[in-house]
């Protein structure tokens, strides 16, 4: 599919639909024909936005067959800003001597859980760097007692790479779910967004241990960073397509002042829709958040990413003083329905494109102890 006609594009929809995984060309084919980077060749405009029209359609269909209307909260406490990675691209690497740092006390996150569960949510995600004050006996003391205080609540944890013996204890101590995005899935990119101490093979380890442990794994990508062509995008897809996570991030790159990469512009919305979109039919039942990166690059982000298929926000349960702090990249939205305490705003938003706010757990399908009756 190098040479792209619209009507080749609406057969490899056909292909996703019916769970069969194109080639990696078609796949970057297909991409390219429906936001096409800057000088790449492609259909006429025209025809781009209807073949997205009809890619987000499809998509929404798709969602919906499993979460009716239901869109899931998740409530995000940033609980440290330390990290001992240097990931290019994020503004709390350990090498960037301005990032201010901060942790949060065991008292800080229960406060923070006690008053999300007050406002109506029923998963907490504990996220942070790879701060090495979070032991297992630490991490695991602090999911043990927040399974205990609020057994009806789902905790999913992001904070990075860990022997799969951690990942297990963290399991065992009652942690149910864990994000870890992959970030690229092509090795070679992987390795010019990354100091070489981090690996492709590390992280695509982490994740197989995950889903060893049992763990709802999150894997996902960023949209646009630098060096990325379609091609990488091809392989993210067909990645997730070979791995089967049950939950997937997707948000553009925005450049942060202070890395490395700080020159570069940020991702495009319209090709991070495409990818969300296009995940959502390769992985039908998977929980997809329209994430803050979204809702940063774009004011009707959020509302964007639910019309291409996602069917999660996570809100920020975090106290102010640690999500002005939290940089992952520059001018990370922390306020209006973005915080939690906002969330009547957040559920008008969703209401007015048609979705309601789900205070359920909300657990990946293939999770769930008895399916919903919407399943
Ligand atoms: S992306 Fe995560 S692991 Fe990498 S530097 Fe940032 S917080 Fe650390």
């Amino acid at each position: 599919m190098d040479h792209v006609s619209f009507t080749a594009c609406l057969r490899f929809l056909d292909l996703l639909e019916q769970g069969r995984v194109p080639s990696l060309h078609e796949t970057a084919a297909f991409i390219r024909a429906c936001a096409p980077d800057c000088g790449e060749r492609s259909l006429p405009e025209k025809e781009q936005a209807l073949l997205r029209m009809e890619l987000f359609a499809r998509a929404r269909v798709a969602a919906g067959r499993t979460f009716g209307r239901r869109i899931y909260v998740r409530g995000l406490i940033e609980i440290s800003s330390f990290c001992m990675r240097s990931c290019l691209y994020c503004g709390i690497r350990a090498g960037n001597a301005q990032a201010v740092r901060f942790r949060l006390s065991p008292e800080e996150i229960y406060a923070c859980c006690a008053k999300g569960y007050g406002l109506g949510f029923r998963t907490f995600v504990l996220q942070g760097g790879e701060d090495p004050w979070f032991s297992d006996e630490r991490l695991c003391a602090i999911v043990r007692r927040i399974r205990e205080r609020w057994p009806d609540c789902a905790v999913t944890l992001s904070v990075g790479e860990r022997p799969r013996s951690s990942y297990m204890r963290l399991r065992e101590a009652g942690a149910d779910r864990y994000l870890l995005r992959h970030e690229t899935a092509d090795p070679e990119h992987y390795a010019r967004l990354h100091p070489p101490a981090q690996a492709w093979s590390d992280r695509v380890r982490c994740l197989r241990d995950l889903k060893a442990c049992g763990y709802q794994t999150g894997a996902g990508f960023m949209v646009g960073s630098p060096w990325q062509d379609s091609m990488c995008l091809a392989k993210d897809l067909a990645f997730l397509a070979e791995l089967r996570p049950e939950m997937a991030g997707i948000g553009p790159f925005i450049p942060q002042s202070q890395t490395p990469l700080a020159g570069f512009p940020a991702g495009s919305v319209t090709r991070t829709l495409v990818m969300i979109a296009l995940t959502r039919l390769v992985l039908p039942t998977a929980m997809l958040p329209s994430t803050t990166a979204l809702a940063t690059a774009s004011a009707v982000g959020r509302e964007q990413g639910i019309l291409a298929g996602a069917n999660v926000v996570m809100p920020n349960l975090s106290p102010a003083e640690a999500r002005r702090h939290y940089t992952l990249y520059d001018n990370k939205l922390a306020e209006g329905p973005e915080c939690a305490d906002q969330l009547e705003a957040l559920k008008r938003r969703m209401a007015a494109i048609g979705y309601e706010i789900s205070t359920e757990r909300g657990d990946h399908p293939a999770f769930r102890p008895q399916r919903s009756s919407h399943v």
